[in-house]
């Protein structure tokens, strides 16, 4: 196989999420896994929806995510190539103007409905005569376009569904160009992934239907055509869509929730495969596991639970030369505290209580208990000293388990849980320590 040539095309009316990213990633992982080069288009034939800031915040995300791409262009600056395909269909009578209004579609689909017939449109307009053009044109109406489909059968076999088959009599001509004169995204993708030699198509699989007219459109284009991929799509949790929720779930936000990128896209690219649903600490070490054999045909249940344990679990191994820039502390203190943390800001507060002055909680029952261990401390402290003071309490008071340690980790951090104790003794200091455990705050 030839180095494959992928692209994803994100259209920047809105912010890049968990379902566009997995797209994304899955081209990128291809690519990688082939040695393949990674495309970014976008999509901004919707001059009106499309801005520059989402623009933006997509080459931002990505590049957060570590994906870099070997070449991008916008379709905004390309109209001379699709206004060319546009003739060349017109020309071999493959794309016919037709003028009727949206309401009158409405009522044909109703009538048609009614009768029990499919609501797929009735090509009225292939048989206009040029007078009833012009007169609809001097009516003020402006024509919007439609592929005419062969009627036959589009077939192929696709990397994720495997031979997939569409009778394009069953569809309606697809729309190519509004009635405003502007594209819709159908005819100026083939266009693209034609002129950018585009291998194999990978994207969501709310698009097999438009692959069947694209297919079509290829053919009567050019020689090039493409294989295709169509991934599940995402549903939560619970099974149902995310598309309500989706917002909620866009890079900006899962990066201000502190969520770190291998953690998203581990959680992406291993959900609805054949793999384990593991942390991988690079998109490399992701694309040299990834297959397509791997990815199911059902939908990929995402749950922003694994999204936190993911990200628990990659902090925990995450050395301090990788975070130094982003938390306070030595690395003494970060080996230490890094087990428990979910997100890297919760850093913050094991820095309040490890570098910070500050007093725990001490019960007034074990005010004495707590006074015999700042007494028993040495002045300095070394990795032995929580197991000699415990033992040294253990005999000298009638205290075990629970009623024993828990006192002292409340005298020393004010919290029940965090680093094992001999740690955080460590990283305190005999001095902290003793003031701590006598009520003061240090
Ligand atoms: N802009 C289209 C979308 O976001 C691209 C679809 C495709 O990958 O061909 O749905």
């Amino acid at each position: 196989m030839t180095a494959p040539i992928v692209r994803f095309a994100p259209s920047p009316t809105g912010k890049l999420h968990v379902g566009n990213v997995r797209t994304a990633l899955m081209n990128v992982l291809f690519a990688q896994s082939q040695g393949g080069t990674f495309v970014l288009r976008i999509d901004d034939t919707d001059v009106e929806r499309s801005t520059a800031e989402y623009e933006q915040g997509i080459r931002d995300d990505l590049t957060w995510l570590g994906v870099s791409w070997g070449k991008t262009f916008k379709q905004s600056e390309r109209f001379d190539m699709y206004d060319e395909a546009r003739d060349k269909l017109i020309a071999a009578g493959l794309l016919y103007p037709c003028y009727e209004t949206s309401d009158e579609l409405d009522r044909q689909r109703k009538l048609q409905r009614v009768a029990g017939k499919p609501p797929i449109y009735n090509r009225a307009a292939l048989d206009l005569t040029a007078e009833q053009k012009s007169a609809y044109e001097a009516e003020g109406r402006t024509p919007h376009w439609r592929f005419k489909l062969s009627g036959g059968t589009v077939t192929w076999t696709d990397l994720v569904r495997g031979e997939q088959s569409i009778d394009m009599s069953s569809l309606s001509d697809p729309v190519l160009i509004r009635g405003d004169g502007s594209y819709l995204y159908t005819l100026p993708s083939v266009v693209d992934d034609i002129e950018a030699q585009i291998t194999h198509v990978i994207r969501g699989e709310d698009h097999v239907t438009n692959s069947g007219a694209q297919i079509e459109i290829f053919r009567a284009l050019s020689d090039h055509c493409p294989e295709f991929a169509h991934t599940p799509l995402l549903v939560g949790a619970d099974g149902k869509s995310l598309s309500k929720r989706i917002g909620s779930l866009s890079m900006g936000e899962l990066r201000q929730q502190g969520i770190e990128p291998m953690a998203i896209a581990s959680l992406l690219c291993k959900i609805g495969t054949s793999d384990a649903v593991e942390i991988r600490t690079s998109l490399q070490d992701l694309g040299k596991e990834f297959s397509f054999s791997k990815v199911g045909r059902a939908p990929a249940r995402f749950d922003e639970k694994d999204l936190i344990s993911l990200n628990a679990k990659l902090l925990h191994d995450t050395p301090y030369a990788d975070v130094k820039d982003r938390v306070p502390g030595d690395e003494p203190f970060w080996n230490i505290v890094r087990a428990n943390i979910e997100k890297i800001s919760d850093v913050d507060e094991w820095a309040e209580i490890v570098l910070k002055p500050m007093s725990g909680t001490i019960a007034e029952d074990d005010k004495d208990f707590c006074e015999a261990a700042a007494n028993f401390l040495p002045d300095s402290v070394t990795a032995e000293t929580w197991s000699a003071l415990i033992a040294h309490l253990k005999e000298t008071t009638s205290r075990k388990g629970k009623t024993l340690f828990m006192p002292l980790r409340l005298a020393l951090t004010g919290q029940q849980h965090g680093p094992s104790m001999d740690d955080m003794l460590h990283l305190l200091g005999a001095e902290k320590a003793q003031a701590r455990l006598r009520g003061e705050v240090a």
